[in-house]
């Protein structure tokens, strides 16, 4: 059975390793000359199990709006005359109910939790090196307040079994000396000791390669145009580059936030919106002075993460549409905070910026599985978590297509 993958970002990649690993002969196909060129490119690279609390809740609603529009705050909103930006939008305050929060919280963390555990066997069996970090993730509180809101998620996610735990500043500091030289006020911290970092670029492509010596073959620089139907099924996928479409028994979507562009015209919606992201990657000064665990402010909701001879800055969210611009007022407030939190750490004069569009879900839960036409399948719609949720995602949608209920409780999409 020949099983091809739209898109070589994180989700494409490990979706086409476990198809192969089941025995299908594989083939992907990507517009870009690599593997995870677009939004897998220079995310945070934060795997963080312990903090996929939902965007959509009751308490951080009041947030949301009071940034909502400002054009320097942490989340931006652009109103556009764009159906799916306000459908989207009515479902985000749909998903903001405290029991459909809580049952997103408990979805994400069991995936979480299947993803980190499935990554952790397939670094053991590959050897792929991605600049991998195993201290956990700290996060840093500015207000009282925020560091109670913190407190009490570190709480419930610890009552559900993934331990993440409140720290006073000065364990903080113990925790992160090279937190020592911080020009802000901190008010207190959370630990989440069984997360990590690395480079999902690395990491994709390190994997691409051990497919490729396993038989999948990549057809890159090719862009999809659609989808061939034949009986109800689909039998091909239209290539911009061939005449003919390239014959397929069946396909995964793993397009990101393009994902609903190609199942518009076959009548499947799906609540993917893209979500613009920046990062800035600056290198090294003093080592010393840079944190070797990811952090993430809360204040200003960037991570900052040590990704080799680097220092890696990411955050914000835009909802303006495919735009991926980049906007300086949004990249200059990256290396500022950097500097303000790590001023030593590194050459901050030097960065290099970049965009990426999250394939956001009002729920924050992405859409894994079959969709109403039986050959058709999406792994898509992971939003801020895809790196973090990679690896379960791609080993499960594997079970997915070969019929059986893959080992993580999540409430995987079905016709
Ligand atoms: C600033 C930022 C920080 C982030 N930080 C983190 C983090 O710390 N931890 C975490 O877990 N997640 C993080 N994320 C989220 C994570 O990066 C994404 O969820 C993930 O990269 C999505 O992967 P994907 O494979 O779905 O999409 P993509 O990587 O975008 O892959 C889709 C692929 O489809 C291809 N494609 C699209 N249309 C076509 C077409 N028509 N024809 C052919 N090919 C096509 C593209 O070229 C692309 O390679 C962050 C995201 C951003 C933007």
């Amino acid at each position: 059975m020949h099983v091809v993958v739209l898109g070589a970002g994180i989700l494409g990649v490990s979706s086409a390793w476990y198809l192969r690993q089941e025995g299908y002969q594989v083939t992907v196909v990507d517009r870009q000359p690599g593997p995870a060129l677009e939004t897998s490119y220079a995310n945070g690279g934060q795997l963080s199990v312990g903090h996929v609390e939902p965007w959509a809740s009751l308490e951080t609603l009041p947030q949301l709006w009071r940034w909502g529009f400002r054009e320097e705050a942490p989340v931006l909103f652009r109103p556009r005359l764009d159906w799916a930006q306000w459908s989207w939008g009515l479902r985000f305050f749909r998903e903001c109910s405290p029991t459909r929060h809580h049952r997103n919280l408990q979805a994400l963390l069991n995936l979480g939790r299947y993803s980190r555990s499935t990554q952790q066997a397939l670094r053991r069996d590959t050897g792929i090196a991605f600049q991998a970090a195993d201290h956990g993730i700290l996060n840093l509180y500015a207000s009282r307040a925020d560091w109670e809101r913190g407190a009490r998620a570190a709480a419930e996610i610890t009552r559900l079994g993934y331990p993440r735990h409140r720290l006073t500043w000065e364990q903080a500091l113990a925790l992160e000396p090279a937190l020592e030289a911080t020009q802000a006020h901190w008010s207190g911290a959370t630990y989440t000791p069984g997360d990590g970092s690395g480079d999902a670029h690395l990491w994709t492509e390190a994997l691409s390669l051990k497919c490729q010596e396993n038989g999948v073959v990549f057809r890159f620089g090719q862009t999809v145009q659609g989808l061939e139907m034949q009986g109800g099924q689909v039998a091909g996928v239209c290539l911009k580059e061939d005449a003919l479409p390239l014959a397929a028994d069946a396909v995964v979507v793993a397009l990101g936030s393009y994902s609903p562009l190609l199942l518009r015209p076959l009548g499947i919606r799906i609540p993917v919106y893209p979500v613009k992201g920046y990062s800035a990657t600056v290198p090294l000064r003093q080592p010393g002075a840079a944190p070797s665990i990811s952090i993430t402010d809360d204040a200003s909701k960037m991570v900052f993460t040590r990704l080799g001879d680097t220092l890696r800055i990411a955050g914000t969210a835009e909802f303006a549409g495919y735009d991926t611009s980049l906007n300086p007022v949004r990249c200059n407030a990256l290396v500022s905070r950097a500097r303000t939190l790590f001023p030593d750490a590194a050459h901050y004069d030097r960065p290099t910026f970049w965009s990426g569009l999250r394939p956001a879900t009002p729920s924050n839960c992405p859409l894994i599985g079959r969709t109403r036409i039986p050959n058709l399948f999406l792994n898509t719609g992971h939003g801020t978590l895809g790196w973090t949720l990679g690896c379960g995602s791609g080993k499960a949608l594997a079970d997915l297509v070969s019929g059986r209920t893959p080992a993580v409780d999540f409430s995987f999409s079905g016709p």
